[in-house]
């Protein structure tokens, strides 16, 4: 049970709700996207390349790729994408991409192994069979590969064929993730995306049969006609098809910012109180069938890999979400994609053409990025230990720091109390900080204490960026 009997009568749940609702960060960065600059681009991401592949014992990596590529638009999407059924340009992406991968894999020292390979977007398996293997037969003969990496993959079921699958198995995919959203039919109607219950068994069962170790099943609440009674429809089958994970995302709504959202009429979407009690009902039949609630949105079954690290206190998060493999250099291609180094995040451009131009004149295209300082690496790794392993030890912070975790944050640790007070986080001023059960599906509003952008913005009364619900 996650949610403690004390605070599951509805008084108490509402006045929580009212607390603590409001925009901030999901924190796969830290410090946040806004915070980055132009003024940081091919120059220092190769000088933080040199430096970190001449380290005595350099970390593992991990690849990103990104496909930005659907052949039409759902109208709940808040990703980069672009809308196109031509073959030719799917292609003429993938010559770019595999130019930039030549561009980085140059730099990289033979000493280094690729831990984690992650295909995203948009639409990976929009590619033709053809031109995916083609991607990725290039990137296997730039980078060296531990011997059992982790390979996967967002798919749409809709456009994925069994060829798709056989050479995604041929180049050693064993994770696969697809969206469901919802199945009921009124709500796939709005948000333009109809996946019908038999399609999505099917798929999954020739998956498994393909041999792909764990499947991993997208779904959002906060859409449209959404109720407690309604989502509680879909999750019946989504027990019965017995995913590996379970992501769980809450939708962020954002029409002045995402244009193809206004056609979503926002007086069908569910009330805040409405989307808690979803996610909450959720929480406790996902709990109740079997898997462990492994933090934000992300459910896994209690053998899953995300479950044993978290027991372990090894768990991190980057931009693909939770991941067992802590400690590796991130490096991405393709539009928008975000690399991230030890003390550097670097984004690419998100427009095509522009993309396009600078891998045709030999320049990485790159459009902004932030170097960490060493305030900003330590709030990162408290954050991170907060959203991940659901404490952050005082002696940890010592050996790691060499800082006293009560002295460093002076300021924030009053600024913990009404979460305390709350039954959200316990604070045991000699171990250890630690969020509790409650506290781990209010977490967004506890990391944000720790955010000294934040902090600074709302003491000085700028304009915070407009960020997703936290709850
Ligand atoms: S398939 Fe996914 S990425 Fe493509 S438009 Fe729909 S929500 Fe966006």
């Amino acid at each position: 049970m996650i949610i403690p009997a004390a605070k599951t009568d509805l008084g108490s749940l509402r006045e929580l709700i009212h607390k603590y609702a409001g925009r901030g960060p999901r924190y796969t960065s830290y410090p946040t996207a806004p915070e980055w600059t132009e003024s940081v681009g091919e120059e220092e991401y190769w000088k933080h390349i040199q430096t970190t592949n001449a380290e005595e014992n350099p970390r593992p990596i991990s690849l990103y790729i990104h496909i930005p590529f659907c052949s039409e638009r759902c109208t709940f999407c808040a990703c980069n994408v672009i809308i196109t059924t031509r073959e030719d340009v799917a292609d003429g992406y993938v010559d770019s991409v595999r130019r930039e991968v030549d561009m980085i894999a140059q730099k990289i020292s033979d000493r280094r192994r690729v831990n984690q390979f992650h295909l995203g977007g948009g639409t990976p398996t929009h590619l033709s069979p053809r031109s995916l293997e083609r991607l990725l037969t290039h990137v296997s003969r730039h980078f060296q590969f531990d011997d059992e990496p982790e390979r996967s993959i967002e798919v749409d079921l809709r456009v994925t064929s069994e060829e798709h699958l056989d050479v995604l198995r041929r180049c050693g995919f064993n994770r696969i993730s697809m969206g469901v959203q919802d199945f009921s039919p009124e709500t796939q109607e709005i948000i333009h995306r109809r996946q019908t219950i038999e399609e999505t068994r099917d798929f999954i069962q020739l998956c498994r049969r393909k041999g792909f170790e764990s499947v991993n099943i997208d779904l959002v609440y906060g859409l449209p006609l959404q109720s407690v009674e309604s989502f509680a429809q879909t999750l019946k089958v989504v027990y019965d098809i017995s995913p590996d994970r379970i992501a769980l995302y809450n939708w962020a709504y954002l029409p002045k910012k995402l244009g193809h959202q206004r056609r979503i009429d926002e007086s069908t979407l569910p009330s805040t109180e409405e989307r808690f009690a979803i996610f909450r009902s959720a929480v406790e039949g996902f709990t109740s069938n079997g898997y462990v609630y492994i933090g934000m949105d992300h459910f896994a079954k209690p053998s899953d890999e995300l479950t044993l690290a978290q027991k372990e206190g090894t768990l991190q998060r980057n931009f693909m979400g939770f991941t067992t493999r802590a400690g590796s250099d991130l490096y991405a291609f393709g539009v928008s994609s975000i690399s991230s180094l030890d003390s550097i995040y670097i984004q690419n451009i998100k427009k095509l053409k522009s993309y396009d131009d600078c891998i045709r004149d030999g320049r990485l295209p790159i459009e902004r990025g932030l170097e960490l300082t060493r305030d900003d690496r330590i709030r990162r790794w408290v954050i991170m230990e907060l959203m991940c392993n659901l404490h952050v030890s005082v002696r940890r912070f010592r050996e790691m720091w060499g800082e006293d975790f009560h002295s460093y944050f002076a300021e924030e640790i009053p600024r913990l109390q009404p979460f305390i007070a709350d039954g959200l986080l316990e604070n045991d001023i000699n171990k250890e900080v630690r969020v509790t059960d409650l506290g781990q599906i209010i977490i967004r509003p506890i990391a944000m204490v720790f955010d000294a952008y934040l902090t600074r913005a709302m003491k000085t009364g700028l304009t915070t960026p407009v960020f997703s619900r936290t709850l």
